[in-house]
């Protein structure tokens, strides 16, 4: 049987990336998306185009009845076998602002999509993979941020804050579940060239930054995605609980 792998933000940058990467690796792929329907069927002709089976899914990871629709879709899909591996790679950031600056609205976005959402597809992950269960294990990897031990001071602390819970999600999951036959790693990129800059307002940005960088360029969406594919592979059947910075030494 097939494994199949959940990509939350599977439209777009660093999950797009990652849902052709796991294709290329033997995974059937679900690109999870929340309204850039055209963008993830594009993804899934990509992981078509290498053998894989893939299905796009509409859902917004901070809604619960989403998230629990998301994966009684993949259930029901009866060329699917049960899912392997959760990626919950779905963020967003904010405009650049101080906290003297921030609303509560945005607060409660940023922890609702960022926070909550890992959350509750994790939760749906491990009632399946969970031997204790019934489930065969499983892998999830967790995109977080350099920001999260940075703290993007006036840029956004409220992001970088969301960040650090994953973090710590990570760390209590992954010993959680260890017996369970789950690994639960996180992958903190750096700074990236994707979307995610213009849709904060700062199209810019990646480039601007990339002084501050030791290695002096952003990161490519790929180069997150191959240490995401190998956080899911047997070769990484030992690691559980890390938080991979791969962030070019920032
Ligand atoms: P991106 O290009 O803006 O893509 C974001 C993806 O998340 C899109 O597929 C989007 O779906 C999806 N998404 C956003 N809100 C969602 C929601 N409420 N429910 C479901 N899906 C949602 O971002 P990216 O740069 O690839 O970022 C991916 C992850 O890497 C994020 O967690 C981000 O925080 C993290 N990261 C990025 C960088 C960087 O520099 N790029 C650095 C550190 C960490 P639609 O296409 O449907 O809108």
């Amino acid at each position: 049987m097939r494994r199949v792998a959940i990509v939350t933000g599977g439209s777009r940058g660093i999950g797009a990336a990652t849902c052709v990467l796991l294709a290329v690796e033997g995974w059937d792929v679900v690109v999870a998306y929340r309204s850039e329907a055209v963008a993830a069927a594009a993804v899934v002709d990509r992981c078509g185009a290498v053998g894989a089976r893939a299905l796009a899914v509409q859902a917004d990871v901070g809604e619960e009845a989403d998230v629990v629709r998301l994966f009684a879709t993949v259930d029901a899909e009866p060329d699917f076998g049960t899912v392997g591996a959760l990626i919950n790679n779905a963020g967003i950031v904010g405009a650049k602002a101080r906290v003297d600056e921030l609303s509560a609205h945005r607060l409660g976005e940023m922890m609702r999509v960022n926070v909550v959402g890992p959350f509750l597809c994790a939760r749906q992950a491990v009632r399946r993979m969970s031997t204790h269960h019934g489930g065969a294990g499983g892998v999830i990897v967790n995109v977080g941020s350099a920001a999260a031990r940075l703290g993007s001071p006036g840029e956004y602390v409220d992001y970088a804050a969301s960040k650090g819970a994953i973090d710590t999600m990570t760390i209590g999951l992954a010993k959680e579940v260890a017996q369970e036959g789950i690994r639960v790693n996180c992958v903190r990129p750096g700074i990236i060239s994707t979307d995610i800059h213009a849709r904060g307002g700062q199209p810019d940005r990646a480039e601007r930054l990339a002084g501050v960088v030791p290695m002096q360029r952003p990161g490519k969406a790929g180069e997150i995605a191959a240490a995401i594919v190998w956080l899911c592979s047997d070769a990484a059947s030992y690691v559980t609980g890390a938080l991979l910075d791969v962030s070019g030494g920032r």
